[in-house]
């Protein structure tokens, strides 16, 4: 086969104990899958069940920087556990991962009943860190993130409203899952704004912490 230009590398994501590379396929997400940031983007728990939406493959980047993007004066973090599959759809590891939110677009999003493409899947808007190997779900540990060393998101795993093998046999009822997949398990409370300059670190039990800065 050949192309007509050169295509675009694969994103790849670093594995903890192995030279080769995670090729990532696809990025989904989890909305609303923590009661308190439930509440806090004025849902109601149990009216609000989780949902998916999706980014770029390419949004997944290990650098630890994050460009500020454009057109946004509202940019927020959001700690996630993302859960990594292998051949056969099977949990393959984890990572620390921070879904970046063009927070004000999305709201503006939401009033008016549109898409959250601009909100949610902009260019390196899934940092995260190196896949640790598993063959089993984390269920349950502190999830944190901090700001310039102060305290912004405090949760734990087991608050989930969805489980990740729920939401892997949800979302296998709506696609065909592949290696290479990697999945947000949504955010607990907490979430806010991030400026140029600000250094998030983020921890998850286990998986140690993931050090983006803001540039
Ligand atoms: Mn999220």
């Amino acid at each position: 086969m050949t192309f007509a230009f050169p295509a675009a590398p694969a994103a790849a994501v670093p594995i903890s104990g192995s030279a080769a590379l995670f090729p990532v396929h696809r990025v989904y997400c989890v909305g609303r899958n923590y009661a308190e940031h439930v509440k806090e983007m004025g849902g109601e728990v149990g009216r609000d069940p989780p949902f998916f939406f999706t980014k770029p493959a390419d949004a997944a980047v290990t650098a630890g920087r994050f460009p500020y993007p454009p057109m946004s004066q509202d940019v927020h973090h959001e700690v996630e556990l993302v859960v990594a599959l292998g051949p056969g759809a099977a949990i393959f590891g984890h990572a620390i991962g921070i879904d970046m939110t063009r927070r004000d677009l999305q709201a503006a999003a939401k009033k008016l009943q549109r898409p959250w493409d601009t909100a949610k899947a902009f260019d390196f808007s899934a940092p995260l860190g190196p896949i640790l190997p598993a063959t089993q779900a984390l269920t349950a540990g502190a999830i944190a993130l901090d700001v310039n060393g102060s305290s912004r998101q405090r949760g734990d795993l087991s608050e989930m409203i969805w489980r990740v093998d729920e939401i892997i046999a949800e979302l296998d009822r709506y696609f065909a899952l592949r290696a290479g997949d990697l999945i947000f398990t949504g955010t607990p409370s907490g979430v806010g704004p991030v400026s140029r300059g600000d250094r998030m670190e983020a921890r998850i039990a286990g998986l140690g912490t993931l050090t983006v800065d803001v540039v």
